[in-house]
């Protein structure tokens, strides 16, 4: 039996240069003495595990990541540096998986010091004690980080600690100083240690004292060529930040429609003409990963052209204005995000952010990657 590759048009397209392209941002931004992790969870954001990770591995010094499976699949496919998991364990039997790995772990909470002091290991781990400065979502309380930190220091299953914080507020104006204030009030010892702060809005913003992103930086959507801050700064959309779209989302025209005043498109037609028009029918729909919200709103291109959606967003299709683009046709090549149309304008017109439109494709769309 033979089977026959998908002819929709719908296809996701993957710069490997790209991808470098950021890394070697994050790089730069870093203190000379300065570890990059690259933060790969969620399938890297979107765009594939292993074939990010083969690309990233010769230009970062480790990984980030939250799932064990993935943590298991890098280094069943030789990947023998160093891997972070963000949340670290859930359940006392994944310890051995982490010593037998090498998986260096999160520890945020009392409860995992003492199923680790509970556990006896073939190899001892890299922890990283996180604190909460601010964000309170994980993290021990600055006023437990001192004895934790001494905790975790005498314990045979403990080969070093470093100090981590995650920050809230590094892509606006409250920016990343309240927190490093506050950790250093309460524990002025923590910048003795090894420490780990930075994401990529952090690394970004640029502090003149590179201290403050810590000894280890964590960018994460900085690499896939997206910007912390959204489209909406012009001095700080990925492209004014030497970011470089991995991703491109890719279809055609499939259908084309004359409408008449009056007529409507779509489900609910919630988009009337109110003059003659010809709209183009995409294949690119929810289940692709579209967002929904981009109804009536989200810009694309078409032949270039750059135009926008009409209409509501369904499974499969979506349908777009191409008055100022009169000589599309059926086949004619449509831009959803990528090259030539920031996936942060069109996040931003579906009132969400790039990060959600990049985790949210649909695995029934293929994939290449050109380099
Ligand atoms: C996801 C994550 C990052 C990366 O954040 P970006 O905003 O994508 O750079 C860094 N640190 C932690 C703890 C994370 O969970």
């Amino acid at each position: 039996m033979t089977t026959h590759a998908s002819r929709r048009p719908i296809v996701a397209e993957f710069s490997g240069s790209a991808l470098r392209q950021n890394a070697d941002r994050a790089r730069a931004l870093t203190a000379p003495s300065g570890k990059v992790f690259a933060v790969i969870k969620a399938d890297a954001y979107g765009h594939g595990l292993l074939e990010v990770a083969a690309r990233l591995s010769p230009a970062v010094d480790g990984f980030a990541i939250l799932e064990l499976s993935a943590a298991q699949a890098l280094r069943q496919h030789g990947y023998d540096g160093p891997i972070l998991m963000l949340e670290g364990f859930f359940k006392a039997d994944e310890l051995q998986v982490f010593s037998q790995w090498q998986l260096d772990t999160v520890i945020h909470c009392t409860d995992q010091i003492q199923t680790l002091t509970l556990t006896q290991l073939s190899q001892p781990l890299n922890v990283f004690l996180k604190l909460n400065t601010g964000m309170n979502r994980l993290g021990f309380t600055l006023e437990e980080a001192a004895a934790a930190f001494d905790a975790l220091k005498q314990l045979p299953q403990v080969r070093s600690v470093t100090v981590m914080t995650h920050f809230a507020d590094a892509d606006n104006d409250r920016g990343t100083g309240w927190q490093l204030e506050r950790l250093a009030a309460a524990w002025p010892e923590a910048g003795l240690y090894r420490t780990s702060f930075a994401n990529s809005a952090a690394l970004l913003a640029g502090p003149a004292d590179r201290q403050k992103l810590g000894d280890l930086v964590r960018p994460g959507i900085m690499l896939y060529g997206a910007s912390p801050w959204g489209a909406n700064d012009p001095a700080k959309t990925a492209t004014a930040l030497g970011l470089a779209p991995v991703m491109s989302l890719k279809s055609a025209i499939i259908g084309i429609q004359h409408l008449q005043p009056g007529d409507r498109v779509g489900y609910g037609g919630t988009f009337t003409a109110d003059q003659a028009m010809t709209i183009g029918i995409v294949a690119c729909g929810y289940a692709d990963g579209y967002p929904r919200h981009g109804s009536n709103q989200a810009p694309l291109l078409v032949n270039g052209v750059r135009t926008r959606v009409v209409g509501r967003v369904s499974m499969d299709m979506m349908c777009c204005d191409l008055t100022n683009v009169p000589d599309a046709q059926i086949g004619s090549p449509v831009v959803l995000w990528g090259e030539g149309l920031p996936a942060d304008e069109v996040a931003d017109a579906a009132c969400t952010i790039a990060y959600e439109l990049f985790c949210a494709l649909a695995p029934r769309v293929p994939r290449i990657w050109r380099d």
